[in-house]
């Protein structure tokens, strides 16, 4: 294999990282130079649930030359400007995650410093995407640098069965073959790589590639190879969901709602259609009849169905490309989608691989980047996660005590003591979660710092001062100005 170039590809998968997969690769491809066959098992059926995203994910629907208004049209999609945390820092207390930022830096010290020396409101009127969250308000940010509007940043919420469909047009029209059928064994070759599938009536599908989308389950990855899984279950011991679609609601929130309960926390998606509910719930503190009764309690229009259980365990394979597998999705690890990033970090492993493609056959070295790129991101996204129940004040369950008072990765706790010290923030580049992130979590559940940034401490208050001022009434102004979520909506890309 290492001498001959890589010309036949096989995704095992049709779930939401399978299509993603193949949309990528035929696109970046075409399916002439390379032989790209999915093949998946309908009996089996997919995950179905993974409704909310980030806002990479408008990068990848740009390069996969999809139009807007039609994707959200056919996924009977909404936007999304963020997440609102309910009762994560303390019983009764809120805050909005916001995409975007905050106010601007000014004299090259980050927004965040003057509002603690100087804010008059509080930190979310500074944000123009917070603002139209809270009311109720979307536009597409304008192109205009100067325009208030350009300050907007957003993602969707949809239907992911039906975006999954929605690329599988993509791919089938760009060649992809799509092969229907159950996997009952994968042959190894005398290297240990992946040489084919057997399938279900005497059918065999030869590879060169091979990239595992079988979801929990790993059916390359994990059962064939032995790939070893990290458990990250000590800091996120949150093992089962249920979830639970009920009637949409009007008006339709342009945001997430998460709300922390006893022992996990309940999401609240509203899609055009109707709303995706769903508990993510630890099984030590939690029975799944007191967690659907809690969802159940707690959805504010009729259920339709009964909830669906899942089960999980936090966590990654230690390699996500093994031998000739990659792994993608649920099949490479997981993490609860509390900031939702699941689908992100699949679209993460397809440009990953895309970028180190192995055209003229494996090379170590590529595997290797590519490991330590997607287990850095795991372990950046599994950090953030973790803030939100460590960085807290509840104390009203056992769980809650044991999140608050367990040890937490060092990478994390670096972060916080920087934070605690002096409101200190350092973020590389590429890091997907942006200082507003980690700004608005801490503060948002309690972390205040100590002490004020020297620099910002130093710049006189007369001039500054103003300036925040200005900016909340820009955002105000901004806000009064944009069409109501289900105006936009109506107006550019109703579902049929
Ligand atoms: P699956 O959807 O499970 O697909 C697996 C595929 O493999 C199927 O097509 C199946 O037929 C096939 N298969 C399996 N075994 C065989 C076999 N033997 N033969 C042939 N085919 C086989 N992500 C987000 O980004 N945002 C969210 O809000 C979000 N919410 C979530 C909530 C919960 C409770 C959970 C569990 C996940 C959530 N996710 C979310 C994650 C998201 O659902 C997944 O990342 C995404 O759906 C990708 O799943 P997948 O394609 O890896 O696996």
């Amino acid at each position: 294999m290492e001498s001959q170039g890589i010309r036949r590809v096989v995704i095992a998968g049709g779930g939401t990282a399978g299509w993603m997969a193949a949309a990528v690769m035929s696109k970046t491809f075409g399916a002439q130079d390379l032989s790209i066959t999915l093949v998946e098992s309908p009996s089996i059926g997919t995950v179905g649930v993974g409704e909310a995203t980030i806002p990479p994910i408008l990068t990848l629907n740009r390069l996969l030359g999809l139009d807007e208004d039609e994707l959200v049209r056919r996924t009977g999609a909404t936007f999304k400007l963020g997440i609102e945390f309910r009762d994560w820092g303390g019983l009764g207390e809120r805050y909005i995650h916001p995409f975007g930022h905050y106010g601007a830096n000014l004299r090259g010290v980050s927004f965040h410093q003057h509002w603690l020396l100087h804010g008059d409101a509080p930190l979310g009127d500074y944000s123009m995407t917070v603002a139209a969250a809270r009311e109720g308000r979307f536009t597409r940010p304008s192109a205009d640098p100067k325009h208030i509007h350009s300050r907007l940043s957003y993602a969707l919420h949809f239907d992911a069965a039906l975006y999954a469909e929605f690329l599988r047009e993509q791919a089938a029209a760009r060649g992809v073959r799509h092969v229907q059928g159950r996997i009952e064994h994968v042959e190894l070759d005398d290297r240990g790589h992946v040489a084919a599938l057997a399938l279900d009536q005497d059918r065999r599908i030869e590879g060169d590639l091979f990239i595992d989308c079988t979801g929990f389950r790993g059916l390359l990855i994990g059962e064939a190879l032995g790939t070893a899984y990290d458990d990250w279950s000590r800091w996120l011991p949150m093992d089962r969901a249920l979830a639970v679609p009920s009637q949409a609601v009007t008006p339709r929130t342009p945001y997430t709602r998460s709300t922390a309960g006893k022992a996990g926390w309940r999401w609240r998606i509203p899609l055009q259609h109707r709303t995706g509910n769903g508990h993510v719930y630890c099984s030590a503190h939690l029975s799944d009849d007191e967690a659907a009764a809690q969802l159940l309690d707690g959805l504010d229009s009729p259920a339709s169905g009964d909830p669906r259980p899942l089960r999980f365990t936090t966590g990654r394979r230690q390699k996500m490309w093994d031998r000739n597998v990659v792994a993608l999705g649920l099949a490479s690890g997981f993490l609860e989608p509390l900031e939702s990033t699941s689908i992100h970090l699949i679209q993460q492993g397809v440009v990953t691989l895309m970028s180190l493609f192995p055209d003229r056959g494996f090379a170590q070295a590529d595997i290797d980047e590519y490991n330590r790129t997607m287990a850095d991101e795991f372990e950046k996204v599994r950090d953030f996660i973790i803030l939100h129940y460590h960085q807290t004040r509840r104390d009203d369950s056992d769980f809650w005590n044991d999140m608050r008072t367990m040890e937490v990765p060092g990478s994390l706790r670096r972060r916080m003591d920087l934070f605690a010290s002096h409101g200190r923030v350092f973020i590389k580049p590429d890091e997907l979660f942006t200082e507003t992130s980690w700004v608005t979590v801490m503060l948002g559940q309690g972390l205040r710092p100590r002490n004020a940034d020297p620099v910002a401490a130093a710049m006189p208050k007369g001039e500054i001062a103003p300036q925040l001022t200005r900016m909340r009434q820009l955002v105000q102004n901004g806000v009064e100005a944009m069409p109501t979520h289900d105006q936009f909506i109506a107006a550019h890309c109703a579902a049929e």
